[in-house]
């Protein structure tokens, strides 16, 4: 076949996403930080009785329903708030934005791999500046690359480690570009980034309905920031870029508080029980303050041991990136199925250790 493609989106990989595998595969399923309890009963009840004459009309373009609702619980005014087709789709909208060949956009690694693959698709300039080990927040090379676009996701994944409120603010404050925060995972966290963002014209945090309120499949997500940053960003979204469904449907569940930081609290106290369990089995474990952790294999063999668990219907997600060969990202999920992968791996893992003759 011709080449059809820009030399950019010809030469770039594609994104590779966790594994879906189709409805009712019989799997346990901890590769793409889904949450493990259904959405809330409110937004249920919304989804149930939808009107097909929503669906005859165009939605509204900037997804009043769900900014009022979002205002209301996160105490800014609504015209703060731009709501997008998942978060995925706001990022991509800050890039289009603000990011073309000959400017910069700059991230820490390891971390969100669809940063790169956007990047690559806009053919903009790219400065990666790696963690060490430890996750240690290498502000100075950060400040120091300057980028027209700086993400940082924070709680970070794989990682799952949170960047301080005072380091946001001096990012923020010493960029002459935009600051994104991927605040994705905020909902498992212990602080969030929303006075950074009210601080700062530069910066906005970007969040999902995706993880904390078990809505990965609905697509929505909002960016908070002030109006004069959104306005460039209203300009280049599709005009009509989140369903009226998703709108009706999101608006009742972060409205639904309650419901949301039940389920957190029990993703927290499994996250502690499964860190605490994959200790025992001699994993080195990060601390997180997300829905997944970040682990080491004791043999440091983690490619083999995702492979075992994938045999034995348990998805997890391994990177065959630099500095995380050696490393699974784990989500959190039930009690129960966290017990299944502890059992699985505990069996794994013993059958490595007898030697072979
Ligand atoms: C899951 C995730 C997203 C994507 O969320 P969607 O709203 O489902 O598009 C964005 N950023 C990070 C860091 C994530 O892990």
């Amino acid at each position: 076949m011709n080449n059809y493609f820009r030399p950019n989106v010809d030469a770039m990989a594609s994104y590779v996403p966790g594994e879906q595998p189709p409805r009712g595969t019989q799997v346990i399923k901890l590769n793409s930080n889904e949450n493990p309890y259904p959405p809330s009963p409110a937004a249920l009840a919304v989804l149930q009785n939808i009107d097909g004459e929503w669906l005859r009309r165009y939605p509204e373009p900037f997804g009043r329903e769900f900014r009022e609702a979002a205002s209301r619980v996160l105490g800014v005014p609504s015209d703060w708030i731009i709501v997008g087709n998942g978060s995925d789709e706001l990022l991509n909208v800050v890039i289009r934005a603000c990011a073309a060949p000959g400017r910069k956009v700059v991230y820490p690694m390891p971390t969100y791999v669809l940063y790169s693959t956007l990047c690559q698709a806009q053919d903009t300039d790219v400065t990666e500046v790696y963690y060490n080990n430890e996750f240690e927040f290498p502000l100075a090379d950060l400040i120091a690359a300057n980028g027209d676009v700086t993400f940082i996701a924070s709680p970070n994944s794989p990682s799952g480690h949170v960047v301080s409120i005072n380091e946001l603010r001096k990012l923020a404050s010493s960029l002459s570009g935009v600051l994104v925060i991927d605040e994705a995972y905020t909902d498992f966290a212990q602080e969030d980034a929303l006075a950074v963002v009210k601080e700062y014209e530069n910066a906005i945090a970007i969040r999902t309905l995706s993880k904390g309120y078990s809505l990965a499949g609905l697509r929505l997500g909002f960016g908070v920031a002030n109006p004069g940053l959104l306005q460039g960003l209203f300009k280049v979204k599709d005009s009509y870029n989140i369903d009226a469904i998703a709108c009706a449907v999101g608006a009742a569940a972060i409205t639904d508080q309650t419901y949301k930081n039940a389920c957190v609290a029990k993703i927290k106290a499994s996250r502690t029980q499964l860190a605490s369990n994959l200790k025992q089995l001699n994993f080195r474990v990060w601390d997180s303050q997300t829905n997944f952790l970040l682990v080491q294999p004791p043999d440091g063999n983690a490619q083999y041991l995702y492979q075992q668990l994938k045999e034995q219907q348990i998805l997890v997600r391994y990177f065959p990136q630099p500095g995380l060969e050696n490393k699974l990202r784990i989500t959190v999920g039930t009690d129960e199925q966290n017990q299944v992968l502890i059992n699985t791996l505990t069996q794994v893992l013993l059958n490595c250790s007898i030697p072979k003759s």
